[in-house]
């Protein structure tokens, strides 16, 4: 097996081939990887542009990872082309791998938009512009937006906003501009977007919105559509990303916003697969490190004959930001209003059932929740500042069990007591305690009767946690309770 792009699911694929195969007797594993250190956390970037993580604490292989797993790993190493008639894989220093089986895990690649003097001729950053995509990217970053330097970045969806608050932490001069009324407008109502630009410029950052940037000037900086000037020593351009797909589409293979692959995430050629952010499945997700994990363990289960039944079917996804103060929560619906014209008869702008919309804004303290309901289950909220809320409602929306009456408590997260962070023991056994990896409580309580309450032990037994690390606080503190319960597992008191 032949492995294309070491990044996260490459490396999660070859580790969960490990898993089932450990030995080594099923398959036989090389992994190919364009850049030049061992699989790193790529979420994690924003947490080392921020100064509040290193490389090193994002590492997820270390050097001798492939060598004690038998896999024969080529770092620096970029796949040029595809034979699928001789079943090879060409670099691009001369060498050609055979498979039986291949996976191209690529991943994907910033995308620069159509402003004037931001690309060279090669289509490249122009010089004094930047991408994040990698770790090479951000180290560059670090090393140019020093304190007091003026930069601008284009591009105000999750990663600009990241991006933004990041180097404004650093001391750099930091101007986000966005086209769109408001910040990530995909995600977000126009409040929410205003609260969150709020938020932003309370952080340091000011954020210029409804104003595209239409020309750039080499160490600077941007003209915007309105004649305004945002100087700028360097420009990080954070506009969105495209799958990585050249190899699949030189060698004849399906296209189309992804590598194209079915539900045993196989393109048609039977021996190619393709997973992460370089594939398109059906309709998955794209350009999230869950549904990539999620087809690297389906995937395992396939090419090591673990399950050869296994499918892959894309679970709900929910968009999350941490940075600074900001803590925001967004899923499913988050652009319905509530028709108050018919009161007592609500009313929605998209074709989902009959929905019911409540809201609580407090701008001057940066708090926001909204939240829509259809036939009485959550189908979307938006939460910004008001963690528990946003715990209870995303557990809501997870099990599609019937929303508590209450309205209000359910608004502020206090209507299921039990879903409060600070006692996850309490959490049915159902709940999504890490969506990266997608444990569930009864996965962590199962886990700890074999290796204990030990935080460090449960995160390795089960994964919890080591993705972007959002629910460290909750699994430590369930982690401190099994402990606390020494083999009394909680399971089962949750309701
Ligand atoms: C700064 C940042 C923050 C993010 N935050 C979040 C977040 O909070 N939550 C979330 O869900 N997602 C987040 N993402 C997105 C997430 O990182 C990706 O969805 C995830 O990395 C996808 O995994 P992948 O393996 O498909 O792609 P990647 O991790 O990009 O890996 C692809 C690898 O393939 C290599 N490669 C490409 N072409 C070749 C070739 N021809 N030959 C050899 N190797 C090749 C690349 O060099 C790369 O190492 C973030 C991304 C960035 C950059």
């Amino acid at each position: 097996m032949v492995i294309v792009g070491y990044g996260m699911a490459g490396a999660r694929l070859a580790e969960q081939v490990r898993a089932r195969d450990p030995e080594g007797g099923r398959v036989a594993l090389t992994v190919v990887g364009a850049e030049p250190w061992p699989a790193y956390n790529r979420v994690l970037l924003s947490g080392v542009l921020a100064g509040t993580m290193t490389a090193a604490d994002i590492a997820l292989h270390d050097p001798a990872w492939a060598r004690g797993n038998r896999v024969r790993l080529r770092l620096g190493a970029r796949a040029v082309r595809l034979d699928r008639a001789a079943r090879t894989v060409r670099l691009a220093d001369g060498a050609s791998i055979g498979y039986d089986a291949l996976v191209l895990a690529t991943g994907s690649r910033p995308w620069l938009p159509p402003v004037e003097g931001l690309a060279d001729d090669r289509g490249e950053p122009a010089e004094g512009v930047a991408t994040l995509r990698d770790l090479d990217d951000c180290l560059r970053i670090v090393d140019q937006a020093r304190p007091g330097v003026p930069v601008a970045v284009l591009g105000g969806g999750v990663l600009g906003v990241e991006t933004a608050l990041g180097l404004a932490r650093r001391g750099a001069g930091v101007t986000l501009i966005h086209p769109a009324d408001h910040l990530m407008e995909r995600h977000l109502d126009r409040t929410a977007g205003m609260i969150l630009a709020a938020l932003c410029r309370a952080a340091g950052v000011r954020a210029v919105t409804g104003r595209a940037a239409v020309r750039y000037y080499p160490g600077e900086g941007v003209k915007l559509e309105d004649g305004a000037f945002v100087p700028a020593a360097v420009t990080v351009v954070t506009a969105g990303v495209r799958p990585e797909t050249g190899l699949a589409a030189d060698a004849g293979l399906a296209v189309d916003a992804g590598i194209v692959v079915d539900d045993r995430l196989r393109t048609a050629d039977p021996l190619i697969h393709a997973i992460g952010d370089c594939a398109r499945a059906g309709r998955a997700p794209q350009g999230l490190v869950q549904p990539a994990w999620e087809q690297a363990a389906v995937l395992a289960d396939l090419l090591t004959g673990a399950d050869g039944t296994a499918r892959y079917r894309a679970g709900p996804v929910v968009t999350r930001l941490r940075a600074g103060d900001v803590d925001l929560t967004a899923f499913g619906e988050t652009h319905l209003e509530a028709d108050l014209t018919a009161l007592g008869e609500t009313h929605l702008e998209s074709d989902s059932p009959r929905a019911e919309v409540l809201s609580y804004v407090d701008p001057a303290r940066g708090t926001y929740a909204k939240l829509a309901l259809a036939d009485d289950r959550v189908i979307g909220a938006i939460v910004l500042g008001l963690p528990d809320a946003a715990a209870t409602l995303t557990q809501l929306h997870d099990t599609g069990g019937p929303a508590p009456g209450d309205r209000p408590a359910l608004l502020f997260g206090r209507a299921l007591p039990q879903a409060v962070a600070d006692d996850p023991a309490r959490l049915p056994d159902s709940a999504t305690v890490c969506r990266c990896n997608s444990v569930t409580k009864a996965d962590l309580v199962r886990a700890a009767r074999s290796v204990g309450g030990d935080l460090g032990a449960l995160m390795g037994a089960t994964r919890a946690a080591t993705g972007c690390g959002d629910c460290l606080r909750t699994v430590r503190r369930l982690a401190e309770r099994l402990e606390d319960d020494s083999g009394n597992t909680t399971e089962g008191t949750g309701t």
